[in-house]
C-alpha cells in the first residue's frame, strides 16, 4: 500500500478528524491528507454558533459539546500541551449546581452531566470561537500544515469506492456548496451541484453516518454503493459489517440557546438536573468567555429520554425513507421552546424574577454521542426507530472509563479507517474520540513505516 508520499482522505473535520490529521503530520513524513467536512467550518458537535454578529451583543455559544473531560493518561498529556499553548484552560462556572427537579429519590436519580458538577475538573478553549475553534487550533498546530494538508469546507464525500487498477486506490467523490451543507432544505438545493473525484490510499472517516447508513442521510458516503462496477468497488461489507457491530446505539439530544433581554439575576452560571422531564443541563454563554454582550444567552441540552421521544414524534425520515432536513421553525416552536419553559419554570420556583426571552433557537443532533456501551442494543433504554437503534438512558459519562480492550478503531486491511467516540472502546464523549484519533493516526504511522 505504500506509496510516496501516501495519500490519505479524512472525512470530517470535528475533534477526532482534526487530531488523527494533526497527530499523522507531527509523527510522519510523506504524506498528502485531503480533510473535508459537510460544514461551514470545522468543528462538527464541538459546534458554536455566533450570535448578533457585530453588534455590541454578540456572543459565541456552544451548542454542542459543553466542555472536555481528561481522565485518562492518554489524553492527559495532549490536554497539558493545549493548556499550556493557551488553548485550553479549567472552566469554573460560578456556583455549580445539581437541581433535583423530581419526586425521585436521589438514589435513583439519573447520572449527572458528563461529570457536572462533582467530578472536576471541566475544560473549554480559552480562544473567541467557543469550542468549534479547537478543531482550527489542532490543525495548525503543525507547522507544515498547509503544504501537506488541504481542508474543505462545504464539501461532502457522497461516495466511496475502489479502483484496484489505480495507484491509490480509493476513489472520493465529494460534493461541493450548499447542497453539501446537512440542513440546507430540499427545497434549497441546486439542481447541479459541484462535484469532483480523488484516489487515495487510505480513507479515514470520523463520523459513523457515513458508512452505517444509506444515501438517505445526508452524511452518507455509500452514495454510489449500488451503482459499483467491476471496475469501482463498493466499500468492503465486513469493513461495513465491523463498524455497524461496534456502533451499538446512538443518543440523540437537541439543544436550545435562549438569549434574555437583560441579565437574569441567578448566582449559578451551569446547572445538572437530575430527574426533569426535558432538561439535563444548562449553561450561561458568558462564563466561557472573557467579552460576554450585553445580554444573557443560555444553552439548554435536553435528556437522552427526551430526545428519543422528540425524534419519535417528529421522525427525521419520511415513510419512504428520505430524510427530512430540521426546520428551524419546527426546532424553536416544539422541543427548544419545551425545554426553555421547563428552564423558566425552574427559575421560578427558585422565585428568580425571570426577564423576557429576546431570541431562541436550536439544534436537533441525532447522533449527539454513542448509546450506553456497557448494555447491549437490546437493553429495554433501547428502541430501534425506523432502522436506528436509539438509547433514552442517562449514562454514566465520568469519569471517562474503558469499556472494551479491543483497538478503539475500526480498520480494513484494504486502507479503511473508522474512527471517533462511536468506535472508541471509552464511554461516551469528546475524550473517547481524542483516545480513538490517537490511536488510529499512530495505527496508520505504523503503516506508513
Ligand atoms: C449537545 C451535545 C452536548 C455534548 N456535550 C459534551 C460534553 O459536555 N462533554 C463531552 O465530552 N462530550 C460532549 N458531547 C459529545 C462530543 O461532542 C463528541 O464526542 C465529539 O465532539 C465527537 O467528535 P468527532 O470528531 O468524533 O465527531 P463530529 O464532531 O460529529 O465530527 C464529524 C464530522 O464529520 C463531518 N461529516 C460527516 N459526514 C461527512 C461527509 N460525508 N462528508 C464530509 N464531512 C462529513 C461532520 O460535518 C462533522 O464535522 C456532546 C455532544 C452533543 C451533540
Amino acid at each position: 500500500m505504500v506509496t510516496n508520499p501516501l495519500k490519505i482522505c479524512v472525512v470530517g473535520c470535528g475533534l477526532t478528524g482534526s487530531t488523527t490529521v494533526s497527530r499523522i503530520l507531527a509523527n510522519c513524513g510523506a504524506v498528502e491528507i485531503d480533510i473535508f467536512d459537510q460544514g461551514y467550518s470545522p468543528g462538527g458537535r464541538l459546534s458554536s454558533r455566533t450570535l448578533n454578529r457585530g453588534t455590541d451583543d454578540e456572543i459565541v455559544v456552544d451548542h454542542g459539546c459543553q466542555f472536555l473531560r481528561s481522565d485518562t493518561t492518554v489524553t492527559n498529556d495532549l490536554l497539558t500541551v493545549w493548556k499550556s499553548l493557551g488553548w485550553l484552560s479549567e472552566w469554573k462556572p460560578r456556583n455549580p449546581l445539581e437541581a433535583e427537579t423530581s419526586s425521585l429519590s436521589s438514589s435513583s436519580l439519573p447520572s449527572s452531566f458528563f461529570g457536572f458538577p462533582s467530578k472536576p475538573p471541566f475544560y473549554h478553549p480559552t480562544g473567541p470561537t467557543g469550542n468549534s475553534g479547537i478543531s482550527s487550533l489542532v490543525l495548525n498546530q503543525v507547522s507544515s500544515w498547509d503544504e501537506r494538508a488541504t481542508l474543505s469546507t462545504s464539501t461532502r464525500v457522497t461516495s466511496v469506492t475502489r479502483d484496484p487498477s489505480s495507484p491509490h486506490p480509493w476513489c472520493v467523490t465529494t460534493l461541493n456548496g450548499k447542497n453539501a451543507i446537512h440542513d440546507t432544505a430540499n427545497s434549497d438545493m441546486a439542481s447541479s451541484p459541484a462535484t469532483a473525484t480523488s484516489f487515495y490510499d487510505i480513507v479515514v472517516f470520523t463520523d459513523v453516518s457515513s458508512t452505517t447508513f444509506g444515501s438517505w442521510h445526508r452524511a452518507s458516503a455509500m452514495g454510489s454503493t449500488s451503482e459499483a462496477t467491476s471496475d469501482h468497488q463498493p466499500i468492503p461489507s465486513e469493513f461495513i459489517d465491523s463498524v455497524c457491530a461496534r456502533v451499538n446505539s446512538r443518543t440523540p439530544l437537541f439543544s436550545s440557546i435562549i438569549v434574555f433581554d437583560s441579565p437574569l439575576q441567578f448566582d449559578s452560571d451551569a446547572i445538572t438536573f437530575a430527574g426533569d422531564d426535558s432538561l439535563w443541563f444548562a449553561s450561561r454563554a458568558s462564563s466561557k468567555t472573557s467579552s460576554p454582550g450585553a445580554k444573557d444567552a443560555w444553552v439548554l441540552v435536553c435528556t437522552p429520554k427526551f430526545g428519543v421521544d422528540e425524534i419519535k414524534r417528529v421522525p427525521m425520515q419520511t415513510d419512504d425513507g428520505k430524510f427530512i432536513p430540521q426546520d428551524k421553525k419546527y426546532l424553536t416552536s416544539g422541543p427548544c421552546k419545551v425545554m426553555a419553559d421547563s428552564f423558566i419554570s425552574y427559575l421560578k420556583k427558585q422565585n428568580i424574577p425571570v426577564p423576557s426571552i429576546i431570541q431562541i433557537d436550536g439544534q436537533r443532533w441525532g447522533s449527539a454521542m454513542p448509546g450506553d456501551k456497557t448494555t447491549p442494543p437490546t437493553a429495554s433504554s433501547k428502541q430501534t426507530l425506523k432502522g436506528v437503534i436509539y438509547d433514552s438512558s442517562t449514562q454514566v459519562l465520568a469519569p471517562t472509563s474503558l469499556v472494551s480492550s479491543s483497538p478503539p478503531f475500526v480498520s480494513h486491511p484494504e486502507g479503511l479507517y473508522q474512527v471517533g467516540d462511536f468506535m472508541s472502546t471509552y464511554s461516551s464523549g469528546a475524550e473517547a474520540a481524542l483516545i480513538s484519533a490517537l490511536a488510529a493516526a499512530d495505527d496508520i504511522k505504523k503503516k506508513i513505516e
